[in-house]
């Protein structure tokens, strides 16, 4: 029964809400390296590390808070440097999920699980076997999908081993449909606040990725009269845009600078930053892309320069709609419809910035915050 904290300011915040529990002890002097100390920062639930030594499957498994439901999170498959460094990696990615189910309106946890090693390997069922076997000792309170280096392919191993998995062939499929209607929701509701209508008619969008969301986000903002400014490093798939929705292609180091009213990231992480903000003309920020701010204060900067931005994770939730759909047997029209309720939930973020006078990305934070805190006391006043 946990209000989770993402950043540190937040961290104390809601600590000191908190009367009921003791203070986290502040790690002792020279133990800052310790395992405990690092979940204690943002009170993760529970972290599992296995070893099989027959298929060398290294893998951790982070739970950050079950308030709300099963931890789920996919599987990333990646050669780290370290152990140290694969396990940081599973801390904030599993804490990132908690607050993505949250303003999702989800009933999940966060999770997320890492395995460490050369995800090229062709010794794949071993593997995924023996992370299914490993998923199967929580119980069900982390449940697993695709990340980087997995496949729909290796969620079947999994599934030889664990009921606890999504993301399966023939299920839920291609998210990335769902994922652009969200997208396409929230950059609406974007545009209500920014120019007092959520009509897209005539505005000028320039999308940076025109792969599967930017793809699905281009043929809805076409749809909807919208002109479309488009680059991809790939030709192939700008060519595609141009042809089918009339779009104008641009180099992809110039897409940041182009006279558009809205800007829709949609293929890499960090793109907003020192330089990109320099040269950027748009009024609104809003796209698929994940992790969109190089660092937390080009958000601030945003701010200061009156851009609407959309906080990544909230617009880009309906991915996990998706698989969440996948785990409780919903009818695509169920998902589809709770991507759409993205508009409402960007709306409510910047009600929250403007009543409490910070940026979207910290009221985005605040709203997880806020419902997770409440459906604990309503667990907690409803013991059955
Ligand atoms: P994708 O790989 O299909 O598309 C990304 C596109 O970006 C590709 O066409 C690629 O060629 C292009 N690209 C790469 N570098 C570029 C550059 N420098 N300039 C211009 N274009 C470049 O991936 P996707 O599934 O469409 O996901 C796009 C983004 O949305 C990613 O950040 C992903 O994490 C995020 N996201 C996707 C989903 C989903 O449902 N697929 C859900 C949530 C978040």
């Amino acid at each position: 029964m946990k209000a989770p904290a993402k950043s540190r300011e937040s961290s104390s915040r809601a600590s000191s809400t908190r009367a009921d529990r003791p203070a986290p002890q502040a790690p002792l002097p020279g133990t800052e390296d310790e395992i405990f100390a690092q979940l204690a920062e943002y009170e993760h639930e529970q972290v599992s590390f296995s070893y099989e030594p027959s298929s060398g499957y290294r893998g951790i498994i982070a739970i950050h808070d079950t308030t709300l439901g099963p931890a789920l999170g996919g599987t990333r498959f990646w050669s780290y440097r370290s152990d140290r460094e694969a396990l940081t990696d599973v801390l904030r990615l599993s804490r990132g999920m908690t607050y993505k189910a949250a303003v999702a309106g989800l009933n999940l946890g966060g999770g997320k699980a890492v395995i460490i090693g050369d995800n090229k390997t062709t010794r794949r069922e071993p593997i995924f076997r023996a992370h299914g076997r490993h998923i199967q000792t929580l119980g069900g309170r982390y449940v697993t999908a695709e990340d980087v280096g997995t496949s729909p392919g290796d969620m079947e191993f999994v599934r030889a081993e664990t009921e606890h998995v999504v993301g399966l062939i023939g299920k839920s499929g291609d998210p990335s449909p769902v994922t652009a209607y969200g997208v396409y929701r929230g950059i609406k509701a974007c545009a209500k606040i920014g120019f007092g209508s959520d009509s897209l008619s005539g505005k000028t969008v320039a999308v940076q990725g025109v792969g599967h969301v930017g793809y699905h986000l281009c043929e809805l903002l076409h749809k909807e009269g919208a002109k479309l400014i488009v680059t991809d490093i790939d030709p192939a798939k700008v060519k595609r845009v141009v042809e089918e929705f009339r779009a104008q292609a641009v180099a992809p180091e110039e897409i940041y600078g182009v006279a558009a009213d809205i800007f829709a990231p949609c293929a890499l992480g960090g793109i907003i930053n020192d330089d990109t903000l320099k040269v950027l003309r748009a009024s609104i920020v809003a796209g698929g892309a994940n992790n969109q701010l190089a660092e937390e204060r080009h958000g601030d900067a945003l701010e200061a320069r009156g851009i609407v931005y959309a906080p990544d994770y909230v617009i880009n939730g309906a991915g996990l709609i998706n698989v969440n759909a996948e785990l409780n047997g919903w009818a695509p029209e169920r998902a589809r419809n709770k991507a759409g309720e993205i508009y409402d939930t960007i709306l409510r973020v910047f009600e929250i910035a403007r009543e409490e006078g910070i940026t979207s990305y910290k009221a985005a934070d605040r709203l997880a915050e806020q419902r997770i805190a409440a459906i604990a006391k309503v667990r907690t006043n409803f013991v059955v």
